[in-house]
């Protein structure tokens, strides 16, 4: 039979991990919990707006991104978004200068993750709470079907560094004690609606004072459809000090510091605890592979903390298993 690999959740990283694999000839069975792909590529939609409440653009440097990101271009997944936008500082506003090309997902940030889905075997709603490993391959147990009936020749986890976490303790320290070493740091989405387009001249602002660290109206971006909605993205630090406010707390302060910059209090609004966003100290590696076990890591928290180089690891992490998954057919006891 075939290699048979889990590849624990449906985010960049493990999208595109996955696909590389199956085009190899892998099996490959994607588990994610949440309801559909993209992990923190999202976009909150209700009735008549939507709004991307995680990543808000990505750049493309490396040449393999590149070219990763003309395919989704040309399926109209992905295109450049050219705001105007501007920087806050304490005192005041000025220009946000420098020429990098900033790119979306279109019509909303969850496109390039459905592209790369399509045609793979994609659990939703498939929360893997342990690993264990058996003559035969390794077992996944979980939340929602207790333990899975197939075994796997490997398990290559696309997490966040901090769910990876309890997977990996029981049964490879090593890797753990890798993912220990990263920390994540919150961020507080708040999603705002407006009836009419607020007058305001700039589409979006790198604050540098305040709770608020991002600000952006959603409906600049390419291919939005719908009501207004903007997008507030509290710094690391406001966040983390208000991580258990409520969010009529949390609105209420950063509605406010969005008016002073000018903005207006919302017909609406939504708000989004991130719990693991960014990556505060990075783990150099671009991903992880242990050859005997069968389990690999890859993410971005592996490799700059951005759209781009989660998917970069999760490329690397695809070439480091198919350069040895040949000789290396059955994983071995942990
Ligand atoms: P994720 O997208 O987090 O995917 C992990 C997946 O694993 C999720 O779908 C989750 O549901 C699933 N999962 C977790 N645990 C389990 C489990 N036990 N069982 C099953 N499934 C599980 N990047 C940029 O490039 N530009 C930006 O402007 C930008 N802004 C950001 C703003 C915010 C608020 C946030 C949150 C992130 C931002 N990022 C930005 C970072 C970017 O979103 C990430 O770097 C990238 O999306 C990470 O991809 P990933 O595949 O590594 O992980």
């Amino acid at each position: 039979p075939p290699l048979h690999y889990a590849v624990v959740s449906a985010g960049i990283a493990g999208l595109c991990c996955a696909r590389a694999l199956a085009a190899a000839g892998v099996r490959v069975t994607l588990f994610d919990k949440s309801r559909g792909p993209g992990g923190r590529m999202s976009t909150r939609r209700g009735e008549g707006w939507a709004c991307d409440h995680g990543a808000q653009y990505f750049t493309a440097r490396d040449p393999a991104f590149q070219a990763e990101l003309g395919r989704w271009q040309a399926a109209g997944a992905a295109a450049r978004w050219e705001p105007r936008l501007v920087v806050f500082d304490d005192d005041q506003r000025r220009d946000s200068v420098g020429a990098e090309a900033r790119y979306v997902g279109t019509p909303r940030m969850t496109a390039p993750a459905r592209l790369l889905a399509d045609g793979l075997d994609l659990r939703v709603q498939t929360t893997v709470t342990a690993l264990q490993c058996y003559e035969h391959g390794w077992e996944l147990a979980t939340a929602e079907r207790g333990v899975l009936a197939e075994a796997f020749d490997g398990v290559l986890l696309a997490v966040p560094a901090p769910q990876a976490l309890p997977l990996l303790q029981p049964v490879l320290p090593a890797l753990a004690e890798l993912a220990g070493g990263a920390r994540m740091q919150a961020c507080w989405a708040l999603m705002l609606r407006f009836e009419t387009p607020l007058a305001l001249d700039f589409d979006a602002a790198f604050v540098n004072c305040g709770p608020l660290r991002w600000i952006a109206r959603d409906t600049s971006k390419p291919g939005r459809e719908g009501a207004e909605t903007w997008i507030l993205h509290a710094s690391a630090e406001w966040s983390e000090a208000h991580l258990e406010d409520s969010p009529d707390h949390v609105a209420a302060a950063l509605i406010a510091a969005f008016c002073e910059l000018g903005g207006g209090a919302p017909l609406a609004w939504a708000a989004h605890r991130w719990r693991y966003a960014i990556t505060a100290s990075a783990v150099d590696g671009g991903c992880a592979w242990h050859a005997g076990a069968g389990l690999g890591l890859c993410g971005d928290w592996l490799n700059g903390g951005r759209v781009e180089g989660a998917w970069l690891s999760g490329h690397a992490l695809a070439g480091r298993v198919l350069a040895n998954v040949r000789d290396e057919l059955r994983p071995g006891l942990v």
